[in-house]
C-alpha cells in the first residue's frame, strides 16, 4: 500500500511513522530464523510519503491561508496549493489513490472502516488546520472520503491522520509480527465486534494477585471457553452498545 500524507506540519509525522509497527512495515525484514537468506525478508507492506502543502503555493512568501470571507476568527486553506498539491502527488504513482479528507464532520473511524481502507492500493490523506480549507476544492476532489476520530476538535488533521494510518497500517498482511493477530481484538469481526479479553503474563503471584487458574491448565478449551465468557461480560459491562 502507498499512504500520502498532505500536510502543513510533515516534521509532526516522524516519530510516530519512525518507530515500532509503523516503521517495521515500512522496512525490509529478515526472518528471524533464518536473518541471512535474502529470499526470506519481507519487503516493505507500506509506503509512506509526505507532501508539504506549502511547497506547492504559488506566492513567493509561500503563504496557503487567508481570513475567511464573511470574517470571522482564523484563518482558512486556500483551494489552489491544496489541489496543485493533490495533482502532483497523484501523478507520481499510477495506482489510483483513495482521497480522505481529516474532518472533525467526518464518518467517526471505526474498526470497520479501517478494515476497508486496508484493502485499498493507496491512500491520500489531507490533513486540514486553521478553521479548515475552502470548501471548493473539497468539492472538486470528490469523491473524498471525510473521516474523524472522534467529537471533538483538534488543531489539525496531523494526529488524526496518524491515527488513521496506524489503525489501516498493522491490518496490512505481514505488518505485525507472525505470532501477533488483530483477529481476536477488540472490535474485530473475529472477535464478534467485542471487546478483548484480559491478558496476563509472569509473574504467576504479583502483589498476591494471582493469575487466573484456568489459564495455566493447559486446556485449551477450557481457555477459550473463559476468554469468550470475559470478552462477553466487558462488552456488557463497558460497551454494552455493542452488544445490540
Ligand atoms: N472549523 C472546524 C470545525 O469546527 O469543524 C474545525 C477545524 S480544526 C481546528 C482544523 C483541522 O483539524 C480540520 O480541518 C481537520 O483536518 C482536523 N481535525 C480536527 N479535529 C478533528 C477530528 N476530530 N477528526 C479528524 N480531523 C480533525
Amino acid at each position: 500500500m502507498r499512504i500520502d500524507v498532505l500536510t502543513l506540519f510533515p516534521e509532526m509525522f516522524s516519530g510516530v511513522l519512525g518507530s515500532s509497527i509503523l516503521k517495521r512495515a515500512a522496512d525490509h525484514v529478515s526472518d528471524p530464523a533464518d536473518p541471512h537468506d535474502p529470499a526470506k525478508v519481507r519487503p516493505p507492506v507500506v509506503e509512506y510519503h509526505l507532501t508539504n502543502i506549502r511547497d506547492y503555493t504559488d506566492n513567493k512568501h509561500n503563504k496557503v491561508d487567508r481570513p475567511p470571507f464573511g470574517g470571522g476568527p482564523g484563518m482558512v486553506i486556500q483551494c489552489q496549493p491544496v489541489w496543485d498539491a493533490v495533482m502532483a502527488v497523484e501523478a507520481q504513482d499510477a495506482r489510483r489513490a483513495t482521497r480522505i479528507l481529516t474532518s472533525p464532520q467526518g464518518e467517526p473511524l471505526t474498526q470497520s472502516i479501517a478494515d476497508e481502507l486496508a484493502t485499498h492500493d493507496r491512500l491520500l490523506i489531507i490533513a486540514g488546520h486553521y478553521e479548515g480549507i475552502d470548501q471548493r476544492v473539497i468539492d472538486k476532489l470528490a469523491p473524498i472520503r471525510k473521516v474523524s476520530i472522534g467529537d471533538y476538535v483538534l488543531s489539525g488533521g496531523e494526529l488524526p491522520a496518524m491515527v488513521m494510518i496506524d489503525s489501516i497500517v498493522r491490518l496490512l498482511p505481514g505488518a505485525l509480527g507472525d505470532d501477533t493477530s488483530t483477529e481476536h481484538e477488540s472490535f474485530a469481526a473475529g472477535a464478534d465486534g467485542l471487546l478483548d479479553y484480559p491478558h496476563y503474563t509472569k509473574p504467576r503471584t504479583w502483589m498476591d494477585m494471582e493469575v487466573p487458574e484456568v489459564l495455566l491448565s493447559g486446556n485449551h478449551a477450557a481457555i477459550e471457553q473463559w476468554r469468550k465468557e470475559q470478552a462477553m461480560e466487558r462488552t456488557r459491562q463497558r460497551r454494552p452498545d455493542l452488544l445490540k
